[in-house]
């Protein structure tokens, strides 16, 4: 198949193509990054290339349809009706699909260009990840952005839209930031220049990339074209780059929205140095909104998140991705949630009313971009019915206007929005069709004229009826009826002999006259018609027709004033959300005994009793044992805490725990301790774990380098840096050597807060030369020649890393385990080990066979002299008591 965007379709007809083929390559070429959805009646269909990579990605059958210059031409098809089900999956995987639609039916082809006219088609949408707007397609806990990246005037931008909820932020890249933006963002798509190799910029997995012609590219002309789109915005705070980021995306939704862009609020830009800096390793290694193995369940924010509706859900994961940095506006957070952790009474109802809303935003950016559905205007209604409730409880909450007034000017609903929500209660019928085209969304009530077409549409038996006793009665004959055939269509008919009165001629009432007017003479009948029976016939005849079109009119005028209603919606709508996230802070602050941390610009970092909010969840869901509480005090003069203890002791829970208790108080979330006092962190590092990157070429090793090296050069005396067993992955002296300097650097020159756990016992040396340095381990107590861990942080360094005890509980061979044991006797005495000065391994050796524990042998001896057939009731229930005491101590 040979394309070209210039080519045309008379081009690929001339190259003997069908015509239907011809169109189709003249829509792929102009498309060639799309899968093209070709809607031929009741499917959409897919060919060449497109079949194929779709009929895998889909599982479905790929067939073929005719041939294509002497090859088959491969073919798949998904029906129109269940379409959604696929694309979602295609566009979960990446892929854009362009719909190709057809713009009139085989009819309207036919009058056009006679009998073999093709049927018009053209592309009306390009679907991609970052440009979904259906409930269907769309993650509804997450937002899904759409980003761009541009520089002009030597600065760089990235700005980001979530056309689903019409809202979209631009910000300046400080130098070397955009790996760490595209993490923060987390984009489902980014657009990036063609021309511009893009190579050496980290795109995380899941991010669609996709390439923006360079014209595009223009701060001019997009200063030109947005401040035409939002005139009253301050457009001269906005640099080149930023305008130009934000052209781009405009430019990109233009072209594949054609025509139906969803609204967009005016630009928000958002000021570096407002948030917490986290870099990506960072963000991975927290598990801040998913897991290592990208899972939602497990991560902070499936711990923490007590939201009860979608946007409140997206609010929250957007304030964990970029927690504040400044020590006021995390305090009005905290207020505002402490207001409602003490007003308690409050909390029910108004969670109650939170837990019914549909998500305004959502429904607002389709209505706008003309894909709304009859549910959407239904979730309109209730919604605004329910912030419009919101709004009158928090009025009755006695400190609501002195701690948050904002709220109340954010729910406010003015009359624009006030007559909507009315005429929407109105307008709507309880029961709703799928689709608005389909009529039925309108109540009966709502409209006269709807009402009397309807009730034409439906009712015309009983309109009939009525008006055949109407003429009974007028004219006293009660043999009259009407009737219908299809040459006269209704009329009036009279048995013949009772017929002279209705008629002039033969000398009848003249006021009967002069309403039946005569038609046809029959041999045993006569037929009349009536004024009034044409029109009604007239009415009947294109009701259901003239009903739906109505319909359809009324329907339009609704969404037109929701349309001009919808930067409120999306103000309330914004409003409730932000009520959502802190009454589901004040519920988790409550509900899991969380405290206010005290936020301000001092550098303390002082947690009594802290816990680690997922682990403390994960250990109270599965019923086990409870979280032990740990304190930390990195403040001045004690900043870098050295931690060493045993393997699985607890160190690298502690260590992560302090960073998560930071970065929930940083989105203004009370924090899993009894107290905390927290400076303002503005970088938050973490090193915890090694994992390898083979995708790009970097070895565990390597990637632990580069992260740590990260952390060294970008922290700042204000930063918090958690770092765990650096220098592990490589030969001990050297690892060793990497391990210490880097203590010392962060010690002298950095000089912020840190917490750096190690199993390098030599590192605790330094705490003699190193004011700020603190030696801590993790408590263990030795119990049957097996070691119990109590996971309590403690002054002091570790007597050993207890490696083999753990090997041991791991399962690993006991000819293995005892051999360590001699290796690290020799080991412990010479510090270097010649293999020749050891005795030989000896798989024969008796401790090659697995010991079995003094316990077990005790209970088998115990239970061998049990004899069932002689105890008594009560001897047998001493003795299951003795055996279960047995396996209770060592368990
Ligand atoms: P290693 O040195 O082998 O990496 P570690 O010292 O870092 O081990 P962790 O991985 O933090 O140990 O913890 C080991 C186990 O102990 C985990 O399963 C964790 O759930 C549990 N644990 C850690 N801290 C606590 C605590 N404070 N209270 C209760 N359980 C804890």
């Amino acid at each position: 198949m040979s394309l070209s965007p210039t080519k045309t379709l008379d081009d690929y007809l001339a190259d003997g193509h069908t015509p239907m083929m011809a169109q189709y390559m003249a829509v792929k070429a102009q498309h060639p990054d799309c899968m093209i959805f070709y809607r031929m009646g009741d499917f959409y269909e897919l060919f060449f290339e497109d079949a194929e990579t779709a009929a895998r990605a889909l599982d479905i059958t790929l067939t073929k349809r005719g041939r294509s210059q002497g090859d088959d031409i491969p073919m798949c098809g998904v029906p129109w009706h269940s379409h959604e089900a696929y694309l979602s999956r295609l566009i979960r995987q990446g892929y854009k699909v362009a719909i190709c639609e057809q713009l009139e039916t085989p009819e309207q082809a036919k009058q056009r260009g006679g009998a073999k006219a093709m049927i018009r088609r053209d592309v009306i949408r390009v679907i991609t990840p970052g440009t979904i707007t259906e409930d269907t397609l769309l993650p509804a806990l997450q937002h899904n952005y759409l980003a761009a990246m541009a520089q002009a005037g030597g600065e760089s931008a990235i700005a980001w839209a979530d056309i689903s909820t019409g809202q979209w932020w631009v910000e300046t890249l400080p130098p070397g930031s955009l790996t760490s933006q595209i993490a923060r963002i987390m984009p489902s798509e980014l657009l990036l220049r063609a021309s511009v190799n893009n190579s050496q910029t980290h795109i995380p997995d899941g991010v669609t990339c996709s390439l923006v012609p360079d014209a595009a590219f223009d701060s001019l002309q997009a200063r030109q074209i947005l401040s035409g789109q939002y005139p009253d915005h301050a457009w001269n705070t906005f640099s080149a780059a930023e305008v130009c980021a934000l052209g781009v995306i405009w430019h990109y939704l233009t072209q594949t929205q054609k025509g139906n862009l969803p609204m967009l609020l005016a630009p928000q830009r958002v000021v570096t140095g407002q948030t917490l800096e986290i870099d990506p390793a960072t963000r991975r290694n927290l598990e801040i909104t998913q897991t290592l193995q990208s899972q939602r369940a497990g991560s902070l924010l499936w711990a923490i998140d007590k939201t009860l509706t979608p946007a409140g859900a997206r609010l929250l994961s957007a304030r964990l991705a970029a927690p504040l940095a400044s020590a006021d506006a995390i305090n009005q957070r905290l207020a505002q949630v402490e207001l409602f952790v003490r007003a308690r009474t409050a909390c029910p109802r108004l969670l109650a009313t939170l837990r019914g809303l549909p998500d305004a935003e959502r429904a607002v950016s389709r209505l706008t971009a003309n894909r709304a559905l009859p549910r959407d205007l239904a979730g309109l209604r209730d919604a605004l019915h329910l912030a419009d409730d919101l709004h009158a409880q928090l009025q009755k909450l006695p400190e609501m206007t002195a701690i948050w007034p904002d709220i109340f000017a954010q729910l406010h609903q003015p009359a624009i929005v006030k007559a909507l929500q009315q005429n929407l209660q109105r307008a709507l019928r309880d029961s709703l069709p799928a689709l608005l085209r389909e009529g039925g969304v309108i109540a009966q009530g709502y409209d006269d004229t709807l009402d009397n077409l309807r009730r034409l549409r439906d009712d015309s038996h009983h309109l009939l009826l009525a008006l055949e006793q109407k003429y009974i009665s007028l004219s006293g004959i009660d043999s009259l009826k009407i009737v219908h055939n299809n040459i006269l269509g209704f009329y009036i008919e009279v048995p013949a002999k009772r017929a002279d009165k209705l008629l002039a001629t033969q000398g009848g009432d003249p006021a009967l006259a002069s309403v039946f007017i005569h038609r046809q003479t029959m041999a045993n009948a006569v037929r009349f018609t009536t004024l009034d029976l044409t029109q009604l016939e007239r009415d009947l005849n294109g009701a259901a027709d003239k009903a739906l079109a109505h319909e359809q009119t009324l329907i339009a005028q609704i969404v037109a004033d929701s349309i001009a209603a919808a930067p409120d919606i999306l103000r309330i709508a914004a409003g409730v959300a932000t009520l959502d996230v802190t009454l589901a802070l004040a519920e988790l602050a409550v509900s899991r005994n969380y405290a206010r941390p005290i936020i301000d610009g001092s550098d303390n970092f002082k947690i009594a009793q802290g816990r680690h909010p997922v682990v403390e969840a994960a250990l109270h869901a599965h019923g086990g044992q409870a979280f032990v509480p740990n304190d930390s005090n990195l403040s001045a003069g004690q900043s870098l805490w050295l931690l060493t203890g045993p393997n699985m002791a607890g160190k690298s829970t502690f260590l992560r725990q302090n960073a998560l208790i930071a970065l929930m108080a940083q989105i203004g979330s009370f924090v899993p301790a009894a107290a905390a006092h927290i400076g303002v962190v503005d970088k938050l590092f973490s090193r915890v774990g090694a994992a390898d990157d083979l995708a790009r070429g970097q070895s565990t090793f390597m990637v632990e380098m580069t992260e740590t090296a990260t952390i060294l050069n970008r922290a700042t005396a204000r930063s918090l840096v958690i770092l765990d067993e650096i220098g592990r992955g490589t030969a001990t002296y050297d690892g060793m050597a990497i391990a210490w300097a880097c203590v010392e650097y962060l010690h002298n020159a950095v000089q912020c807060r840190s917490l750096f756990a190690t199993h390098y016992h030599e590192l605790t040396d330094l705490e003699a030369q190193l004011p700020n340095l603190t030696c801590y381990t993790l408590d263990v107590k030795e119990w049957k020649g097996d070691i119990v861990f109590l996971h309590t942080v403690k002054a002091g360094t570790a007597d050993g890393s207890y490696g083999l005890h753990v090997a041991k509980l791991a399962g690993l061979p006991t000819a293995v385990l005892s051999r360590a044991k001699t290796v690290l006797a020799g080991l412990e005495r010479t510090h270097y080990l010649n293999p020749s000065a050891l005795p030989l391994f000896d798989a024969a050796d008796p401790h090659a066979t697995p010991e079995q524990p003094a316990y077990i042998t005790a209970l088998l001896e115990k239970l061998s002299q049990v004899s069932p057939d002689t105890l008594s009731p009560r001897e047998a229930l001493e003795t299951l008591y003795d055996l279960a005491a047995l396996c209770k101590d060592n368990a």
